[in-house]
């Protein structure tokens, strides 16, 4: 499908999104020139409405944004662009022009993979790594204990608190074999797009 240029004074509407977290990053507009050289470079450009002249996200911070996939909207003048943001999106130093107050647990994810890389003194995150897979599993099982009892005791809170841990350690658990929640995602994403057919009854054979 093309982008249609021509009910915005030759302006499209675009949008940046984060790829791994779905945050929405930042707004901004793109003439056809800008189009064409974002999909040559793989990285963002846009063009200026106050320096009225194309410019390349990042020219001068560096925090340019690397395109993973591009979609148009209904009547082809927005553009929602998933990105790899390389550092904070925003000119002010915050990841989003929306605000940095965002979470989900892709963002527990990453920071869980970041711990685990650069491990920062006192972080239980480093103190688990230190103790190795054993402990990690070990920990995970405990957690599902618990909120299995939470659970079995109809005690709501409590049995919030316990997912909590269960996810987190479960993020560690996955993080140290070199895996990710994206990966996961993935995997349910291809069960999910599966026929109906995929039935009950298959599990059952598998089983
Ligand atoms: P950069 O493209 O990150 O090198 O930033 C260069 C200049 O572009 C900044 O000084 C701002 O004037 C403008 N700019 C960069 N990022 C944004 C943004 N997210 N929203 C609005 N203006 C921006
Ligand atoms: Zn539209
Ligand atoms: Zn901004
Ligand atoms: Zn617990």
């Amino acid at each position: 499908m093309e982008a249609d240029f021509s009910k915005n004074g030759g302006l499209l509407s675009v949008i940046l999104q984060d790829t791994r977290t779905k945050q929405v990053l930042m707004n901004g507009y793109m003439n056809e020139e800008a189009l064409t050289k974002t999909k040559e470079d793989g990285v963002v450009w846009f063009y200026s409405r106050s320096k009225e002249r194309l410019w390349k996200k990042g020219e001068t911070s560096g925090h340019i944004q690397k395109v993973v996939s591009m979609k148009l909207d209904c009547d082809q003048d927005a553009l929602l662009i998933e990105v790899d943001p390389h550092g904070p999106t925003c000119h002010t130093g915050t990841q989003s022009c929306f605000g940095d107050e965002y979470f989900n647990l892709s963002v527990l994810d990453q920071t869980v993979q970041k711990k685990l890389q650069n491990p920062e003194e006192g972080s239980y995150t480093k103190y688990l790594k230190e103790q190795g897979i054993d402990k990690i599993l070990k920990k995970c099982g405990e957690e599902m204990t618990e909120v299995v009892l939470a659970a079995k005791n109809k005690d709501r809170e409590n049995l919030i608190d316990e997912s909590s841990d269960l996810l987190y350690h479960f993020l560690v658990l996955l993080n140290h074999e070199g895996l990710s929640l994206k990966d996961v995602e993935k995997n349910l994403e291809e069960r999910h797009g599966k026929k109906q057919d995929y039935s009950i009854r298959d599990d059952i054979k598998k089983w």
